[in-house]
């Protein structure tokens, strides 16, 4: 498999043709950005605890009937993964009100959201994402009526399956964001699934173990990736797919010594 052009480079990910018709390699950047690209920072190995925790929860997702984009790890960064047509739309489940919904809407910090709440933004960075509801993602053709009702069961499903499997570890998840595309007319859940794109919170002790770490310099973000990361991969071993290389436990905290020096 040789990587080919340049696809796509997005804020942490950069997206390559190969030589194989409908697989291309999504490169995990060390680059981490938040408030619309407003903040931004290098840190080393980075790229690949995002890379080893998305193959983890996509292989997961993958064993309990989810289509995935994801075939197979090339290395500690590269991912391959089948050729979609993106759908620009942030989908965003919410369990817990945390975030923007906190800040938009009169909900309290950490209240309980049952059923959980699904939010879908337009995938726009020059219009900051503005949130979308049925009727205009329809009147945009950014997707049909069937096809916005399989995407929010999807992302029900998958909702269901990460909330048990960081439960086990002892995280709450309080949100996250994923994206998808399309092979045909089929619907595949595109992008990545990493402390990058959730909300995770320690169930006892309440902090928090993703992004927000980063966004509002609650501490070390790597060190929190890092124990995040080891504390997902470790347990449910079973859950990663024959073809997965996602890494062990033991290679990521092998990454943890290599992180005391940040490149900023
Ligand atoms: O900021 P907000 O509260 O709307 O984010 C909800 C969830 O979606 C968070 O887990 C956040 O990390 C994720 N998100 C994302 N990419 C965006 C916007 C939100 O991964 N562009």
């Amino acid at each position: 498999m040789k990587k080919k052009n340049l696809l796509y480079t997005g804020k942490a990910k950069s997206v390559y043709h190969t030589d194989v018709k409908g697989k291309l390699i999504v490169e995990f950047r060390d680059d981490i950005t938040a408030f619309d690209g407003g903040k931004k920072d290098t840190l080393k190995n980075k790229g690949a605890y995002n890379a080893g925790v998305s193959a983890f929860f996509f292989s997961h997702l993958e064993k309990n009937g989810v289509k995935t984009h994801f075939l197979e790890m090339i290395d500690d960064n590269r991912m391959l993964v089948r050729e979609l047509s993106m759908i620009p739309l942030e989908v965003i489940v919410r369990n817990f009100a945390a975030g923007s919904i906190v800040r938009n809407y009169p909900f309290k910090e950490g209240s309980p959201l049952k059923p959980p709440v699904i939010v879908i933004d337009y995938k726009d960075d020059s219009r900051h994402d503005p949130m979308l509801n049925d009727d205009l993602i329809v009147a945009l053709k950014l997707a049909t009526p069937a096809e916005l009702k399989k995407i929010k069961e999807i992302a029900l499903t998958i909702n269901a399956l990460l909330s048990k499997l960081l439960a086990k570890q002892g995280i709450r998840l309080v949100d996250f964001k994923i994206e998808f595309g399309r092979q045909g007319k089929r619907i595949f859940l595109g992008d990545e699934i990493s402390m990058d794109s959730m909300r995770l919170w320690d169930k006892k002790s309440g902090e928090s173990l993703d992004k927000d770490v980063y966004r509002f310099n609650k501490g070390d973000v790597m060190a929190t990736y890092n124990q995040v990361a080891a504390r997902i991969v470790n347990e449910p071993k079973a859950a990663l797919s024959k073809k997965s290389t996602a890494p062990t436990k033991k290679s990521l905290i092998a990454k943890k010594r290599e992180n005391s020096q940040h490149i900023r």
